[in-house]
């Protein structure tokens, strides 16, 4: 991309649809590459081969909404549209279900993403059938980044910004902005890999959970307004005639003493949801053998060692002290996808092939209490106010 281009597409994308985006592109390819980390052995030499490919790419879905305007409803689900009480009670689960009792339309303005994953999931499953490197790559990307998104508490509110409370530039500095800077107080140790059963299932018990954090999202931030005064509050700057108002360094510091700890669990949860669907869409393909897919050949003795030093830093939690962490890193011209060789054609080379263990559904240390939400998302006169959806 040329360098001049950047900052009007970098506005271009904030202004066309808010601060909607989800994680930025810090936390999605955070969650990519440990992702990685957390696959299987059969697996793990193919996508730690291919990792600087698909952490590029996973970020593509957010890069893409300008243009295409069918993008953007793909990144998250209004559930309080459809009731404040229990709307998981009242969405229909599978899409059918939903559309007939909603119409397609309706789902398309507040937001498809569960379907979407599970689209992206079958696309993967079929990719791997096809032996289809490209494809893998590409779907791998692609099914992460909507995962990433689906565990955002803000991705599943119509006051997706704070904007319905008075709250306006929450989400970015939410996902963007704590994460960023508060990035080495995270713990970013996620669990193994999983076989997934049933993913729509496991795709809603994430998003209940993602609702769930909603309440302490917008009332721990409420909670600093209170004490902190509107001028150390925020920071403007000034840009292409338009002032761009966001939170301050200081309320940063003190929103992320507030829900740090929810940023983190979420940012560490979502590569084992990524790595367990990438891995249930291996498993549903037959589990290819995917070292046959890599060109030049299978891992070779240097990409181990360097892999190995990248699993134990994370384990110890160093991968960023370490300077490891590739979204950290400024983004290195790296092949175009479709210049990527399908190894179809080479020798199939054996490997080992540990049977994965049988998903269960992973323990959580801060299940929010769904019961007892209250989430803010009406105005003053009680109607629910539009927002800007994506373009
Ligand atoms: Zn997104």
């Amino acid at each position: 991309m040329k360098k001049t281009l950047l900052p009007l597409l970098l506005a271009a994308l904030i202004l066309a649809h808010g601060t909607a985006s989800g994680w930025g592109f810090f936390g999605h390819r955070t969650i990519t590459q440990i992702a990685v980390y957390e696959l299987p052995s059969a697996m793990q030499g193919f996508y730690y081969r291919n990792m600087p490919e698909i952490v590029r790419l996973c970020t593509a879905p957010d890069e893409r909404r300008n243009d295409d305007p069918s993008e953007g409803p793909k990144h998250f689900i209004d559930m309080d549209h459809y009731s404040e009480d229990d709307p998981f009670g009242k969405v229909p689960r599978k899409y059918d279900e939903a559309v007939a009792k909603f119409t397609a339309d309706t789902l398309k303005k507040y937001g498809t993403v569960p379907w979407v994953i599970m689209e992206m999931k079958d696309n993967l499953t079929e990719a791997f059938r096809q032996r289809d490197t490209v494809g893998i790559i590409k779907y791998s990307a692609e099914l992460s980044h909507y995962v990433g998104d689906a565990f955002v508490p803000l991705h599943t509110t119509v006051n997706y910004d704070g904007q319905l409370t008075d709250q306006k530039g929450l989400h970015s500095l939410w996902e963007s902005q704590l994460p960023e800077k508060f990035i080495t107080e995270y713990k970013l140790d996620g669990e193994s890999a999983k076989y997934i059963k049933d993913p729509l299932n496991e795709i809603w018990t994430t998003l209940g959970k993602s609702y769930g954090f909603l309440g302490e999202t917008f009332d721990r931030a409420a909670k600093i307004d209170k004490t902190m005064k509107p001028e150390v509050r925020f920071t403007f700057s000034h840009k292409y005639g338009k002032t761009t108002r966001r939170y301050s360094d200081k309320y940063a510091e003190e929103y992320n003493k507030a829900v740090g700890g929810m940023v983190d669990y979420r940012l560490k949860g979502a590569p084992t949801l990524v790595s367990s669907l990438w891995l249930s869409a291996w498993q549903d393909a037959g589990k290819p053998d995917l070292n046959a897919l890599m060109h030049p050949g299978k891992p070779s003795k240097e990409e181990k060692e360097k892999l190995s030093t990248e699993l134990s830093a994370w384990k110890k939690g160093t991968l960023v002290q370490d300077q490891l962490l590739l979204a950290q890193q400024k983004v290195k011209k790296v092949e175009e996808v479709d210049q990527i060789k399908s190894a179809k054609d080479m020798e199939v080379t054996p490997v080992e092939d540990p049977e994965p263990t049988p998903a269960t559904a992973p323990t959580t240390p801060a299940e929010p209490a769904t019961d007892k939400l209250k989430v803010k998302t009406k105005g003053k006169d009680g109607s629910e106010k539009v927002k800007q959806k994506g373009n």
